[in-house]
């Protein structure tokens, strides 16, 4: 390993994320996938845990932290502050994908920020953060004579709506507007509803067949329309998010961070 290479350990490694991500990490300029573990009862402990890599699964986190300059945490959640308190003991920067976190796992991501880079992030995926950011800068810009609507289509077998993501891009162009969301959403609409309010940001949900995950987010006013939109091809976009949070924080200082950083869009009002 050269002296401007970085070596990755992923957490949860044989999970759906895990395997995505040391997919993506193959070929890196930079990132080297050189540790992984999962739970004792996973039948490829102690055995190759990607074809091709030579890094044998372990059930020792800590060591997995120890070895890596970043560690890529998509565990399912109940994990998060132990192996917060490993990146602070280590130093190691972390990249965390688990959702559902606690008031307490952010505690300690916070505490673990002070020592080491911590990335977090609800949604990995480089082109809905950065839909999030412009639907923030366009809300902001665009005044209420521009009626938001937000549009989203997944697979028929999601049992919520609308999307976590699409609430994440209302919540920010709420936010450009600087006005209440939950004051302000109208989530679903049907019979007599009387015309739209000035001010609304509507949802609509469509579901059907496989579609992975679809968003749009329409500005409309009397004269123009515009329309921005992202369509996950794959699941393979949160893992490439994860990696390049990963290069990103192998040379970042100490600091609790999110795809916004990574992407540099702080700045940008996001
Ligand atoms: P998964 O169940 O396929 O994989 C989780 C893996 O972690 C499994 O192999 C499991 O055995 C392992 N594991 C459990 N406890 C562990 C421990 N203590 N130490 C080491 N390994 C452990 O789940 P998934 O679909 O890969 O999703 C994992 C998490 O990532 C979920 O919380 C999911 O919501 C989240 N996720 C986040 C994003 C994002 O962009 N932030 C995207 C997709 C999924």
């Amino acid at each position: 390993m050269s002296g401007n290479e970085f070596k990755v350990g992923i957490v949860g490694a044989m999970g759906r994320m895990g395997q995505a991500i040391i997919a993506a990490l193959q070929g890196h300029s930079v990132l080297r996938f050189s540790a992984a573990s999962d739970i004792e009862t996973h039948p490829m402990i102690g055995k190759e845990c990607y074809l091709g890599t030579g890094v044998s699964l372990s059930t020792n986190s800590q060591s997995v932290f120890e070895a890596s300059d970043v560690v890529i945490d998509f565990t399912p959640p109940g994990n998060t502050q132990t192996h917060a308190e490993y990146a602070k003991t280590f130093k190691t920067a972390y990249i965390v994908g688990t959702t559902g976190l606690t008031e307490a796992d952010h505690q300690a991501l916070d505490v673990a920020g002070q020592s080491a880079c911590v990335v977090q992030a609800g949604n990995f995926s480089l082109g809905v953060n950065l839909m999030t950011a412009f639907s923030k800068k366009m809300a902001e810009v665009l005044g209420d004579e521009w009626d938001i609507e937000i549009l989203e289509m997944h697979h028929k077998h999601k049992v919520d709506a609308p999307s976590g993501t699409a609430v994440m891009i209302g919540e920010a162009a709420a936010e450009g507007r600087r006005v209440n969301l939950d004051e302000k959403a109208v989530r679903a609409r049907d019979g007599i509803t009387g015309e739209r309010k000035s001010g609304d940001i509507g949802f609509a949900t469509l579901r059907g067949g496989s579609v992975i995950g679809e968003h749009e987010i329409i500005f409309a006013s009397e004269n123009e329309r515009l329309t921005l939109s992202h369509r996950a091809e794959n699941r393979g976009l949160f893992a490439s998010g994860a990696v390049r949070a990963a290069h990103w924080a192998a040379s970042h200082v100490k600091g609790r961070y999110n795809m916004m950083d990574v992407l540099e869009l702080t700045d940008f009002g996001a």
